[in-house]
């Protein structure tokens, strides 16, 4: 009996099914999209795809780059206006710190967002942070700041990174 199963396994995050999240986001999106009375066009459902190819942010000329193949006659500004549209329905975020995109894990709902941006893999976790945020509702409140938008982003290194640093 050999057991060649190493016993350091990575946290599932590098080896869920991600298959999984890309269709399931997909499948939300053509639900609130028919329930809200709006179109999910061909390019729309494409470019959330590429968005949700994986979990790292993805800047925008870089969706223009995977799309020509596609469509050679794809401008920037059609680009732009598919992720405000995107944005617009919550299906996904932007990273401001990043100036890219993620797709949204929680686009059945208004919310806020607590994004963990890991700087070695790019990869970018949505959290609801509610503690966090209820805290910044006081503070706002105490300085009658009426805020339109509420995220926050923090950079370091994901679990699985830091495992991996600390490695060599
Ligand atoms: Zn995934
Ligand atoms: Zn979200
Ligand atoms: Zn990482």
């Amino acid at each position: 009996m050999t057991d060649s199963v190493p016993d350091s396994a990575e946290p599932p995050k590098s080896t869920h099914d991600h298959s999984h999240c890309q269709d399931k986001a997909v499948r939300i999106a053509e639900r609130l999209c028919l329930e809200r009375g709006v179109r999910l066009t061909p390019l729309r459902r494409r470019i959330l795809e590429l968005i949700w190819e994986n979990h790292q942010a993805v800047k925008a000329y870089d969706l223009l780059d995977k799309v020509r193949p596609f469509d050679q006659s794809i401008k920037p500004a059609t680009i732009y206006r598919t992720l405000d549209f995107l944005l617009e329905q919550g299906l996904i975020h932007r990273v401001e710190t990043l100036n890219a995109f993620i797709g949204c894990s929680h686009s059945e709902g208004q919310h806020e967002q607590l994004l963990l941006i890991c700087e070695r893999c790019q990869e970018v976790e949505e959290r609801p942070g509610q503690a966090i945020m209820a805290a910044v509702a006081r503070e706002l409140e105490q300085a009658g700041f009426t805020l339109h938008r509420k995220a926050i982003e923090i950079h370091g290194l994901c679990a699985r990174c830091f495992l991996q640093g600390n490695q060599t």
